[in-house]
């Protein structure tokens, strides 16, 4: 795209005219200062969308196993069953963690876990029911579209059947995850054991057709292009446009340290800062029927949140509290961010920080 160009579309979009994915996939490619013309569009879009509040839920992620049948390339977190370090966690020590969270006053319990190869439906509708058990009332986020294809081929169920046994058992929105790049040629090379592209869309429409919530993740900087990264932003806009089942956006940059894609040399090291301004800010333009756009903290890091926040975003994401946090003042380096640092983070940028529910409730 001509840089005379980039003024009149960034006008055209503000003004109500949907973003083609061509256009899109022009301005991913910027490499000059017009990057920032492109955040300053998005941030206004922001405002007038989402005035001056930004939001973050207080959350607590509870791991239950590092256990992965999928071992995808770009993942430093999953275990075969076999490692040295591969974990498992039983009844009482996931009933003790939710109580943990329950006692610091989380509204939402995201149980993140490996795809455990021998896990089936039971297997996840018992652990959503002991964590439902112990912190009765606390939204649980879980249950991405692959644990959901997985384990209803091990039952030998739909998948439709899955979600409502995991509703059942007391799961309240689902995880958006499992995403990461929706083009099939690129998920090959990162992520070959997971649903692809099509069973992933069908599960999320399914599970909004129920009235399930979920959010919708990206993941940008591996080994894909502007165009598939458009692509992905291209199917989460249908969908939407037929479900508006989606609560955000939630944008992950690839971390490259101790992931086999890198270290085999597929992959860069991690997502640039370019990338990611873009990544924020062409999101907000060209999903223009999503609300919330999340800028992980715990992916971008504390000082990059706020460029996020100028470019398009709206929300913190989570509190992050994990049970290896003892104190609610948490530290540098760990998964915590106290609401506190938030609270100035934010209001360093002029804006109000308001805390929300897992459905972007303002609570106070
Ligand atoms: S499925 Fe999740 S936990 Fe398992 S390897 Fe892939 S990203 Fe890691």
């Amino acid at each position: 795209m001509n840089a005379k160009d980039i003024p009149v579309l960034l006008e055209d979009v503000l003004e109500g005219h949907r973003m083609s994915e061509a256009e899109a996939v022009s301005l991913m490619k910027i490499r000059d200062r017009n990057i920032f013309r492109v955040a300053e569009a998005a941030d206004e879009l922001r405002e007038r969308k989402k005035g001056d509040i930004v939001t973050y839920v207080r959350n607590h992620n509870l791991h239950v196993t590092n256990i992965c049948k999928n071992l995808c390339g770009f993942c430093g977190f999953g275990r075969p069953k076999n490692a040295d370090d591969a974990y498992l966690h039983g009844k009482d020590e996931i009933q003790r963690k939710a109580l943990l969270a329950k006692e610091r006053k989380v509204t939402e319990i995201c149980l993140l876990s490996g795809v455990h190869p021998d896990f089936n439906a039971e297997n996840y509708a018992e652990i959503i029911s002991w964590v439902r058990e112990a912190a009765p009332g606390v939204d649980i986020h879980t249950m991405s579209p692959d644990e959901i294809s997985f384990s209803a081929k091990r039952s030998g169920i739909s998948t439709i059947e899955v979600i409502e046994m995991m509703r059942d058992a007391g799961l309240g929105t689902l995880q958006g995850t499992a995403a990461e790049i929706l083009v099939d040629s690129v998920r090959k090379t990162i992520c070959p054991a997971k649903v692809p592209t099509k069973e992933w869309v069908r599960i999320i429409k399914e599970a909004h057709s129920l009235g399930i919530k979920s959010t919708a993740t990206i993941m940008h900087g591996s080994i894909e292009t502007e165009s598939d990264r458009v692509e992905h932003l291209r199917v989460l806009r249908e969908i939407q446009d037929e479900t508006m089942g989606f609560t955000e956006l939630v944008p992950l940059p690839y971390l490259h340290e101790n992931t086999p894609l890198y270290n085999k040399g597929i992959a860069p090291p991690g997502a640039t800062g370019r990338t990611d301004i873009l990544l924020f800010a062409v999101s907000r333009l060209f999903l223009d029927n999503f609300d919330n756009i999340q800028i992980s903290w715990g992916k971008v890091g504390r000082k990059f949140t706020q460029v996020g926040l100028l470019s398009g975003g709206n929300d913190f994401g989570g509190t992050m509290f994990s049970d290896e946090v003892s104190t609610d003042a948490g530290g540098e380096g760990s998964d915590y961010l106290d609401p506190e640092e938030m609270r100035r983070i934010t209001e360093d940028l002029g804006r109000i920080l308001k805390q929300r529910t897992t459905t972007y409730e303002i609570l106070n």
